[in-house]
């Protein structure tokens, strides 16, 4: 692995690989509790405010999947690593997981190979046509919001879950995959988490390729993997505090 002359900060990598284990046994620990085998879960790291030397470092450590929430941050960066570091980009798999305006969707095409905030109709036909011009197929996840009191941070009321999966799933550059949620600020986790994995067994009785089920984030992770997540979306645990943008 190389790194930019003055940013190979051995310590830094040394942070990373210790929390990293860190947090990998904890996922070891949440599926041997749930009886589930660790190979069902990828662990998905968020690099969001954390710079491009960041993920030369992960992926040194073995980290493949990498996720940003802004387009802008995002296109950057992996621009960045692609100068720095060809391979290391070439071997990633870059997760979008932020809120999506339509009139991004086709840089977000760009660059990832799954989008997990798919959150409304009208995203899905610029996302497709994106994708189509790329020659890409991308996979996707339906964001789902789960605190129906607080509307605006993104997601899809679950009454409308049917219809916007069946509106995927009329595009052939798109895959879908499944669904993605936070769990609402303040609650109990779990509960949350127990709703989604409702919602995903339904979307799945009409979509069984819909596997995949993006939740837990650095403090609820074990209760998602308890309710069956299979991507856990991990960033300060193992990146430390976002410092301030800049
Ligand atoms: C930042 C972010 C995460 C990671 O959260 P941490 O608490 O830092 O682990 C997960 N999902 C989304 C959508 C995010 O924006």
């Amino acid at each position: 692995m190389s790194l930019p002359a003055g940013e190979a900060d051995p310590e830094r990598t040394a942070d990373l690989r210790r929390r990293l284990a860190e947090v990998r046994e904890r996922i070891d620990r949440a599926c041997r509790a749930a009886g589930r085998s660790s190979d069902e879960v990828t662990l998905v790291v968020v690099t969001k405010h954390f710079p491009a030397s960041d993920i030369v470092r992960l992926a040194g450590l073995g980290v493949q999947h990498v996720a940003e929430n802004r387009d802008q941050e995002a296109r950057s960066k992996l621009a960045d690593l692609a100068d720095v570091d060809p391979t290391v980009r070439q071997g990633l798999i870059v997760h979008f997981v932020g809120q999506l305006q339509t009139n991004k969707a086709s840089s977000v095409a760009g660059y990832a190979d799954v989008v997990h905030s798919v959150d409304r109709s009208r995203l899905v036909d610029p996302l497709a046509a994106a994708a189509t011009k790329r020659g890409r197929r991308i996979d996707v996840l339906l964001q789902v919001n789960l605190d129906p009191e607080q509307a605006g941070r993104g997601g899809v009321n679950p009454e409308l879950l049917p219809e916007l999966a069946d509106r995927v799933r009329t595009q052939p550059t798109l895959r879908l995959r499944g669904l993605m949620a936070v769990a609402p600020l303040g609650r109990d986790a779990g509960e949350a988490f127990e709703r989604l994995a409702h919602l995903h067994a339904v979307v799945r009785a009409d979509h069984p390729d819909a596997t995949w089920l993006s939740a837990g984030m650095s403090g609820d992770l074990e209760a998602a993997v308890a309710h069956g997540s299979t991507h856990l979306r991990v960033g300060t645990a193992i990146l430390g505090s976002r410092p301030p943008l800049g």
